[in-house]
């Protein structure tokens, strides 16, 4: 069997260290040409000697050289790059086979654009690249006959649930609508009150995921189910009434779909990201990918509630722009980015993430998000009118 040949983005995170975890299990399937990392520069060493990569890539370039030593001393040929350009080389590299795109946020576009163009496997992670820029990467995939396979729980099991030949078309297969299932996060239940004072640390307690500091605090808010509702919405070619939230604590569903004759097909599964991650590289067949077998009477209860669009305004936001369409959701997606950071280091109360996100939306004019141009202009320009509503706050 040939090895099919995997550049890693985001290899130092918490989907990259779980790729790397099933790609381990499989010497005999895979080969690691590129991994990348941005500043956690011990990790990314220590997955360099166990993969033994052609490229590493890190974020600055003032830790090429030490790097390089390093990997030397240990009889490592790894050659060092830096920065934006050498993600999207080794993301386009001629022997790659297969992309995981696993970089948090908006710095993950075009990395994994570069990724489509040169018409890679993608495995897509980075919800935050389809959400910016949805029109343009699908447009891009299909020109380039890139094959975009989800990561992201819900939407693995929204595509395991739908017939291979769905082709973007629900009407044709007889799809009503999806669901996609969320937890509620660390919050759910939480007072109301209490919701004013939460912590970093308690936003990034996950009931039921480990996972990066950014997306744990988006399931907090459930901005996280919002741009899964974008991200659905590109994916799976259906209209924001076609995708439908449900509360479901046990994260065991990870998501449905219901079709017009009545039936609800969905996947089912422990809360492991290494499952869609071993369905993606593996696609169409399966291998084992390391997690324990479902054991249904154990968990004995499976529970489902109606989202609170009150207690989770993000949510709502969310809808709203992709109603809006154009720009919107690149929109919502920086001031996302940006009143997140600001929380994490303190500088803002959690419930003033979703005010900062509707004031930035409230403020930058709608238009068409034609090019990749226009996205970065009004990924910037929330940014920093993002900024400047938190300076004010304070
Ligand atoms: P993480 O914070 O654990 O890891 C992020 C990775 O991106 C790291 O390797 C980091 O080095 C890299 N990175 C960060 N900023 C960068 C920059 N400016 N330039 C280059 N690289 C940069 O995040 P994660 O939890 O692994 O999430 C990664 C992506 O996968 C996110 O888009 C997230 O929404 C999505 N996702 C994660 C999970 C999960 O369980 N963790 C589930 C579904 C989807
Ligand atoms: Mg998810």
């Amino acid at each position: 069997m040939t090895r099919q040949k995997l550049t890693i983005l985001g290899a130092t995170g918490s989907i990259g260290v779980s790729t790397l975890d099933v790609v381990a299990r499989h010497p005999d399937r895979y080969e690691v040409i590129a991994l990348t990392g941005n500043s956690r520069i011990e990790v990314l060493f220590t997955q360099c000697l166990q993969h033994r990569p052609r490229f590493a890539v890190v974020g600055d370039g003032k830790d090429v050289a030490g790097l390089t030593e390093r990997l030397r001393a240990n009889g490592l040929a790894t050659e060092v790059l830096a920065g934006p350009a050498a993600l999207e080389r080794v993301a386009s590299l001629p022997e790659v086979d297969a992309v995981m795109a696993a970089i948090v946020g908006a710095a993950g576009l075009q990395p994994t654009l570069a990724a489509v163009r040169a018409g890679k496997r993608i495995l897509l992670a980075n919800k935050e690249a389809l959400v910016m820029g949805g029109a343009l990467f699908m447009d891009e995939v299909r020109r380039h006959r890139a094959v975009l396979l989800p990561i992201d729980s819900e939407h693995n099991a929204v595509f395991q649930s739908l017939p291979a030949d769905y082709a973007g078309d629900p009407a044709r297969v007889g799809v009503r609508h999806i669901l996609l299932t969320a937890s509620g996060g660390p919050f759910r239940t939480t007072p109301l009150e209490r919701l004013r004072q939460v912590t970093p640390a308690e936003a990034c307690a996950h009931p039921n995921w480990s996972m990066g500091r950014k997306i744990s605090v988006d399931s907090a808010t459930m901005m996280n189910k919002g741009l899964e509702v974008i991200e659905a919405r590109w994916l799976f070619n259906l209209t924001p009434e076609q995708i439908q939230v449900v509360i479901h604590p046990q994260s065991v569903i990870h998501s449905l779909v219901q079709y017009v004759d009545g039936s609800v097909l969905a996947e089912l599964g422990n809360p492991d990201m290494r499952t869609p991650i071993a369905h993606a590289l593996a696609w169409p067949v399966r291998i084992d990918a390391g997690v324990a077998p479902l054991d249904l009477p154990a968990i004995a209860q499976l529970n489902f509630e109606r989202p609170d669009f009150e207690r989770f305004p993000c949510l709502a936001l969310a809808y709203r722009v992709l109603r809006a369409g154009g720009i919107a959701p690149t929109v919502l997606n920086a001031a996302n980015e940006v009143a997140v950071a600001a929380f994490l280091e303190e500088r803002l109360p959690f419930l003033a993430i979703a005010d900062i996100i509707a004031a930035t939306l409230d403020v930058i004019e709608p238009s068409a998000a034609i090019d990749l141009p226009t996205i970065l202009a009004a990924d910037a320009q929330a940014r920093s009118v993002a900024h400047e509503l938190i300076e004010r706050r304070a």
